[in-house]
């Protein structure tokens, strides 16, 4: 049992909303030992984003690209998934009208158990031909110090997106979707700095869902939010999942 308290209005709409939205980001990690990108400790600090998350860069010099990403690899391969991963896959599984949107490249999610997870900036865990386009999963922790080759001859790199690149389009339109008929959104665990992700929540808001930040810092998300759960999203996620579980009880 948890002892989070939970507050009358989420537990309300938990039971009497309808569709349930997910958008995660870097902070659902942390407690899994991966870091989070902006902020002191973070990926960033002491590296410079555009010379190793960008096109140009990997074009420049795809071996340092490589090496960064092949480390983020072991990194995410050596991480296992925390309390809040195994929550929202338990959302998941009870119910049919959950989607969960990431930002996050890990895999942590998946392999915590959720299935139909919309992957808005892709996946650490797959290769794109940096000529042709075409992706291929690859799953094994070590490929090596140099970017391997397509058999078209050119470079693969990792597929995820970078700075400067569009947003998966599939990918984006159904969570679009999923944010314009959602009736509570939770969002765990990002900074709400990066757009498009960052305009879900609103879409939903404006739509009519009733938002819920869960972060232990404030973020420009902070304001607009009908609710805000500070603290760490491995601890108030298995509250929430809790709660809609005994909701659906309730409900059938
Ligand atoms: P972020 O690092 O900007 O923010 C992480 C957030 O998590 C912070 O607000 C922090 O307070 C919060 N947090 C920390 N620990 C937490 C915990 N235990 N529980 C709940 N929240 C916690 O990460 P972000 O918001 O995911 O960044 C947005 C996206 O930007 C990233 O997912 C990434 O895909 C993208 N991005 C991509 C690149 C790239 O390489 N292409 C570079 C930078 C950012």
């Amino acid at each position: 049992m948890t002892t989070i308290p939970l507050s009358p209005a989420l537990v309300e709409r938990l039971r009497d909303s309808g569709p349930i939205l997910a958008l995660t980001g870097a902070g659902v990690s942390a407690e899994s030992g991966l870091a989070t990108f902006r902020g002191p400790g973070g990926m960033w600090e002491g590296r410079d984003p555009m010379e190793l998350a960008t096109p140009e860069a990997f074009a420049d010099d795809p071996h340092t690209v490589w090496r960064f990403y092949a480390w983020r690899r072991e990194q995410a391969a050596a991480a296992s998934p925390n309390p809040a991963h195994r929550a929202l896959a338990e959302l998941e599984s009870g119910r049919d009208d959950f989607t969960l949107v990431t930002q996050n490249v890990d895999g942590l999610h998946e392999r915590a158990g959720s299935r139909g997870v919309i992957r808005l900036h892709g996946t650490l865990w797959r290769l794109r031909c940096s000529v042709e386009g075409t992706e291929r999963d690859d799953l094994r922790d070590d490929l090596g110090p140099l970017p391997p080759r397509c058999e078209c001859g050119a470079l693969l790199r990792p597929a995820v997106v970078w700075f400067g690149e569009s947003l998966p389009e599939e990918a984006l339109e159904r969570a679009m979707h999923a944010a314009r008929r959602a009736g509570v959104v939770l969002v765990a665990g990002t900074s709400s700095l990066v757009y498009p992700a960052a305009a879900l929540p609103e879409i939903a808001q404006r739509a009519g869902a009733y938002v819920v930040e869960i972060n232990p810092e404030e973020t420009p998300l902070s304001a607009l939010a009908d609710e805000r759960l500070a603290g760490a999203a491995g601890q108030i996620l298995p509250a929430v999942a809790e709660a809609a579980a005994a909701a659906s009880r309730d409900r059938s």
